[in-house]
């Protein structure tokens, strides 16, 4: 069989050779035509365009000029030695400038003649000039041809050196689609392009790198985005089915005795209408007789830990024992501490066991476990170890599950011979559009509300220069007998300096708060787990009036009568973790406040952030305007996610497009769940190409 067009080798292209593709695989990692074609230019300049000098302004990427060189000269010595050109145009001059090949501009240049100019304009000293512009003697051509959007592509140094400039990205890629005769088969059916009037796979592509004009390559565009989309949003409805075939689930079908009366005596207050829903939903789930896998998403402070708590009790009633994983020893103590609580009239087991559980203690638990008299287990990673064995595990619960990985939940997947009903929680409330792209093989469920009481949290901006005045309003907070957190940021790369921020840091306080007045704990996560745990506990038990400490509070640290959160060097924090790091407070009846303090240094970003956390305390909200700022790679838990099979989708602007790409995908599974039908042939065969080797990795959340 001759290989199919796409998976030619690149060096057979024309004007690419050995050595450029020895360059394109190492640098881009095109290997084949097809990789080359996945190159989607980043954006496109409009040559259209004629503007005069006095019309540039900071804000243009691109400029295209007309005008003549009214003069020319070397100045600068060795490395600053350059070619300057002056351009004159009906508005006025430009500086064009050289520092490389400038014999050879020297030569072509010539006065009087009118050329055409594009480049970048760069404000040096108040003033524009256009370093390495491209420059043409004007012709009918070159004001005529431009009728074309050109595309701009990414490039490295490395490339650059071998010609391969955007300009020559373009012109091998230009080859290639020029070569372009039905050659790409088709990837969507008929049906799904027709009704969403989706132009060809091959059409498309011509147009994403050639458009003729803007209209043609906005179809280009939503015809590329909707496949990408439409392809990770098949393969985890896929992963979905094939798990639902594959694994049934343990059959919950009662709420028994130990439900019942922690519902009805123990549980100390009314749950709210979210978590009610969210524990409904849950009963449908685990009643099904499908394995449930199920996402519960919830703002800091919305109530997770009961709705986890109600859940494993319907395990318990059927005869199941339960457990719950938390990423850090200080949040599975937490979620021991409440739960215990919660528990303490009733005769539900519940045991802790994490890293530093010593021998005896952890034999005990083992053997309990097995013996099946142990109902719930609490714990970190150490839940996940080989001789961790259960009598008949019915509910894993995963408490902020991005910080875990997939291997990991495997493993708990496993501690039963049927996978036991697994529900994820997190506290980092993802855009929906992510959520369907990360989750979109899960079900979601989300508790969008606070229990009653809460009051919001005031958050404000300050700057270092009105410390003192933040001091003093702590100290009248303290007056009224609250609690305060000062958090400074945590960098991995430069630990080191962390500490001495936070050494500093804790020394200025201690010297503005001072004993035997004020009482000032600190925590960090350089620390001895002991003395953690006993400077934390100082804190829990009101014996410390402030806290400084790094992120490590982050997460699980429950204290009602802090009302305080400062954060030093708020610039430096991301926006979920200024959101988390807010969530300290504000759980008490107390009015709470969060002050964000910053130099006067700010970056654009950095500002839109603590604008932000001023704005609104809705974590999804938050979480937006975090998508939007980050992009989609660099949240959390997107590694494992189809996000890598997207190229020109973007999650933060497609929202739309991503709606209709499930529903399609949904839509086409529902029909024909095994893509058999002559329709979606084509489906099929694209879905086979892109999921090459992982097909039978069936998903574990
Ligand atoms: P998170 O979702 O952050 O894990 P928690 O489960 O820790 O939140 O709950 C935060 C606090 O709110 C806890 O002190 C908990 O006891 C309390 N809480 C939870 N649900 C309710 C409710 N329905 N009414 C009043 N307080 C509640
Ligand atoms: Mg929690």
């Amino acid at each position: 069989m001759p290989t199919p067009f796409i998976d030619t080798p690149v060096e057979y292209l024309k004007g690419v050779g050995p050595q450029r593709a020895d360059i394109l695989k190492k640098e881009l990692q095109v290997f084949t035509y097809g990789d080359l074609l996945l190159q989607y230019p980043f954006r496109y300049v409009d040559r259209t365009k004629f503007y005069t000098v006095k019309e540039i302004d900071p804000e243009m990427s691109f400029v295209q000029l007309k005008g003549k060189i009214i003069d020319m000269y070397i100045i600068g010595e060795r490395r600053a030695k350059r070619l300057v050109a002056l351009l004159q145009d009906s508005s006025g001059t430009i500086e064009l400038v050289w520092f490389q090949g400038i014999k050879w501009i020297e030569e072509k240049l010539k006065p009087g003649i009118e050329y055409v100019v594009f480049g970048r304009p760069n404000l040096y000293k108040g003033k524009f000039n256009i370093p390495h512009p491209e420059i043409e003697e004007k012709s009918d051509e070159n004001t005529k041809q431009a009728s074309a959007l050109q595309a701009i592509y990414n490039t490295t140094e490395k490339l650059k050196f071998k010609g391969l400039d955007s300009k020559g990205v373009a012109k091998i890629i230009k080859t290639l689609v020029s070569q372009l005769n039905n050659s790409l088969p088709e990837t969507l059916s008929p049906a799904v392009m027709q009704q969403y009037s989706l132009i060809p796979h091959e059409q498309a592509m011509v147009n994403i790198h050639l458009p003729s004009s803007q209209e043609i390559l906005k179809k280009a565009q939503t015809r590329i985005k909707f496949e990408e989309l439409f392809f990770v949003q098949l393969k985890l409805l896929r992963l979905k089915l094939v798990r639902q075939k594959q694994y049934s689930g343990f059959v919950f079908a009662k709420v028994g005795d130990t439900f019942n009366t922690f519902y009805g005596k123990h549980l100390p207050f009314p749950l709210t209408n979210a978590q009610k829903r969210v524990i409904k939903e849950i009963r449908v789930d685990i009643g099904s007789g499908k394995q449930m896998n199920r996402l519960l998403q919830g703002d800091v402070g919305s109530g997770k830990t009961v709705v986890a708590l109600m859940t494993m009790l319907i395990a318990l009633d059927n005869g199941f024992q339960a457990c719950i994983m938390a990423p850090t020893e200080i949040l599975a103590t937490q979620h021991l501490a409440s739960l215990s609580d919660l528990l303490k009239n009733t005769s539900v087991t519940i045991e802790l066991l994490v890293g530093s559980t010593k021998t005896a203690a952890r034999k005990k638990i083992h053997e309990q476990l097995r013996e099946g008299s142990l109902n719930i287990l609490v714990g970190t990673h150490a839940l996940l170890e080989d001789e961790v064995k259960f009598k008949n595990l019915g509910m894993v619960v995963i408490d902020e599950q991005h910080r875990f990985g997939v291997a990991q939940r495997a493993k708990m997947w496993k501690k039963n011979i049927q996978p036991p009903h697994v529900l994820v929680m997190t506290a980092t409330p993802i855009p929906r559009t992510l959520a369907m792209t990360l989750y979109g093989d899960l079900d979601v469920s989300v508790i969008d509300e606070l229990p009653p009481g809460r009051k919001p949290i005031s958050t404000v901006h300050r700057f270092e220069s009105q410390r003192l005045k933040v001091f003093q309003f702590m100290k009248d907070e303290i007056q009224l007998g609250r609690q305060i957190y000062v958090v400074y940021p945590l960098i991995e790369e430069s630990k080191k300096l962390d500490l001495k921020n936070l050494m500093e840091g804790h020394e200025v306080i201690s010297r503005a708060f001072p004993l035997p007045k004020y009482n000032v704990c600190i925590v960090h996560g350089q620390m001895k787990a002991a003395d953690k745990g006993y400077e934390m506990q100082r804190f829990v038990k009101n014996q410390a009036h402030i806290m400084v400490a790094t992120t490590v509070i982050e997460v699980g640290v429950n204290v009602p009568n802090a009302s305080v959160m400062i954060i030093e060097n708020a610039e430096r924090f991301g926006l979920s973790q200024l959101h988390q790091l807010r969530g300290r407070v504000g759980r008490g009846a107390d009015k709470s406040y969060c002050i964000l303090l910053s130099s006067y240094k700010l970056s654009k970003e950095a500002k839109l952030r603590l604008e932000t956390m001023v704005r609104t305390n809705d974590g999804f909200e938050i979480a937006e305007v975090d998508l939007k700022l980050r992009g989609p790679g660099d949240m959390a838990g997107t590694q494992q996610s189809g996000i890598v099979d997207l190229h020109l989708a973007d999650l933060a602007k497609d929202s739309q497009l991503l709606q209709y790409a499930r529903v399609a995908a949904i839509d086409v599974l529902d029909k024909d769940p095994e893509l058999e039908a002559p329709e979606n042939k084509v489906i099929r065969s694209q879905f086979v190409v892109l999921n090459k080797g992982r097909l039978n990795w069936s998903r574990i959340s």
